[in-house]
């Protein structure tokens, strides 16, 4: 049974969840637990096993069991299970979606939008395994054959966040058992009652057992998971500096890192300011900006500056801050402490350093908790500011006048961070030229750098610190497969 019901100190109960490994629904080895709690109202929403290095072991072991009776299944009958996972998901939308929004925070519309888009993801990874070709290669010697198939790493260490905690998870999960994989996914802390949602659907579309297992737990479970030599690859969505010691922990197993980001957002002087301004502002505020995608940096040319930065504040000033199930809530709070004070400090570096708050801020007054944050523009930002060198990941639009392509090609690549940028003009010579030249591992033309189809791959720019190897569509099923050579004698083959 995933769960049950706990009384609380104040005679209220909270759902009591568990974590699911070797096929069961099980508690920490030692009893230890902690609590998910909604950073929309500040109530407990679940208590869950908080798990040691040891469950974190047995879950390893379990999904070795497992690897070799998963691998030997067709990709047809994995492909039926990615669409039974889709199926599930779509029909219980309603009901994970009000879960994901009260533990995540975000607008119940868009954790709508996120259980559609992890549908699409268990889909489509069905639909890639079936055609999953690989090469026969011509060989030196007329009397050998060599053939090429790819095959699954056996078990896949999966560690993700809690910004997108149904989709982010759904793009390892649907490709790691599409591809004949196991699983040991730890999500995190803060978003680990709706990875139960997740597991339950699996589970009923009828995963394999010891295939999927969950642990929750902090980075020491993560740091198990990676490093254990019973788990042959990883895939990790993180911090940069999270991907960092993943890194270290996994040695040289396959990995794919999908780091942090800080979204430079070229506005040019011959854009279209309407389709700029609307993008801009979705890149800015969706998911209170707590997107690997956001845009985090708007480069703005001085005959647009004043346009865009009108069109900002009236964005800004009509979203409706609120509690994400209240139908009229267009964004909800932060997620967390961390994320919301890292907000503050990136507002006050530039204020000190001579910006100026437009519109909001700092935090909303009158709320159930300290964690809605107000959606700020703020304009006159220096490129030493902490907006240019670091992730933000708080609902901000911060101006960087810049004078032309070449600055803000420059200002843009002076930060370490590369993973999605964007570019609005109207010149196809300006797209080319500014898309070619960014240190980014996706440009969006006329187009928020949020934008993502699941399918375009997807990843971090070389040398920069966001991430190696690339997601989306075939190429996650690339990444989560090994590449088999089959060099054939056939001069000795008899018959
Ligand atoms: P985080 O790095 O703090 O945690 C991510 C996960 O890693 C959690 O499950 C955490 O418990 C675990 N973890 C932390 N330290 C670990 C360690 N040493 N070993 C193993 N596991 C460890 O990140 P977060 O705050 O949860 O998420 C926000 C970050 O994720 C942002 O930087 C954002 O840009 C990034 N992100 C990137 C993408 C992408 O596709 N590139 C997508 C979403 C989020």
């Amino acid at each position: 049974m995933s769960a049950s019901r706990v009384a609380k100190a104040d005679g209220s109960d909270a759902l009591e969840l568990r974590m699911h490994i070797a096929g069961e629904w099980v508690d920490a080895a030692d009893g230890a637990t902690f609590e998910t709690v909604s950073p929309a109202t500040g109530e407990v929403l679940a208590v869950l096993p908080r798990a040691g290095r040891e469950d974190a072991r047995v879950a390893v072991e379990a999904a070795g069991h497992a690897r070799g009776r998963v691998a030997a299944t067709s990709a047809f009958e994995r492909a039926e299970l990615c669409h039974a996972v889709a199926d599930i998901l779509n029909a219980r939308a309603g009901d994970l979606g009000r879960e994901l929004s009260l533990e995540q925070g975000k607008p119940y519309r868009e954790a709508v939008d996120e259980l559609a888009f992890a549908a699409e993801l268990f889909r489509d990874a069905g639909e890639n395994v079936k055609r999953l070709d690989t090469g026969i290669i011509p060989s030196i010697d007329p009397g050998k054959r060599i053939l090429t198939i790819r095959q699954p790493h056996g078990v896949v260490a999966v560690i993700t966040p809690w910004n997108y905690p149904i989709g982010i998870p759904s793009e390892y999960l649907s490709a790691a058992l599409a591809a004949g994989n196991c699983v040991v996914w730890k999500p995190a802390p803060t978003t680990s009652m709706i990875a139960v949602r997740l597991t339950e659907c699996l589970l009923q579309a009828g995963v394999w057992e010891g295939a999927l297992n969950l642990v929750f737990g902090e980075a020491d479970v993560g740091e198990e998971i990676v490093f254990n030599p019973g788990t042959h690859a990883v895939g990790f969505t993180g911090s940069s500096a999270a991907g960092n010691l993943v890194a270290r922990s996994a040695g040289a197993k396959p990995m794919l890192l999908e780091l942090g980001g800080n979204g430079p957002t070229i506005i040019l002087d011959d854009a279209d300011l309407e389709l700029a301004i609307e993008g801009t502002a979705f890149g800015c505020f969706s998911n209170a900006g707590q997107i690997c995608q956001s845009s985090e940096r708007i480069l703005v040319g001085p005959k647009v500056h004043d346009a865009v930065l009108e069109g900002l504040v009236r964005n800004a000033e009509s979203i409706r801050l609120g509690h994400p199930l209240e139908e009229t809530t267009t964004m909800g709070p932060l997620n967390n402490e961390g994320v919301a004070a890292k907000t503050e400090e990136h507002i006050g570096d530039a204020v000190e350093r001579g910006a100026a708050v437009v519109t909001g801020g700092g935090r909303a007054e009158g709320l159930p908790t300290s964690l809605y944050h107000l959606p700020t523009v703020i304009d006159g930002v220096t490129a030493d500011s902490l907006f240019n060198r670091e992730e933000t990941f708080g609902p901000v639009a911060p101006l960087i006048a810049v004078r032309n392509a070449d600055e803000a090609i420059e200002v843009a690549n002076a930060c370490n961070l590369g993973l999605c940028g964007s570019v609005y003009t109207s010149s196809l010579r300006h797209a080319f030229y500014c898309s070619e030249r960014l240190e980014c591992g996706v440009v969006n033309v006329n187009e928020t750098p949020a934008y993502w189809d699941g399918r375009t791959p997807f990843g971090g720019y070389s040398g920069k610190a966001s991430g190696v190897g690339r997601l989306g569509g075939m190429a996650t099923i690339h990444s989560l497969t090994q590449l088999k050579s089959i060099v054939l004698d056939i001069e000795h083959v008899r018959g």
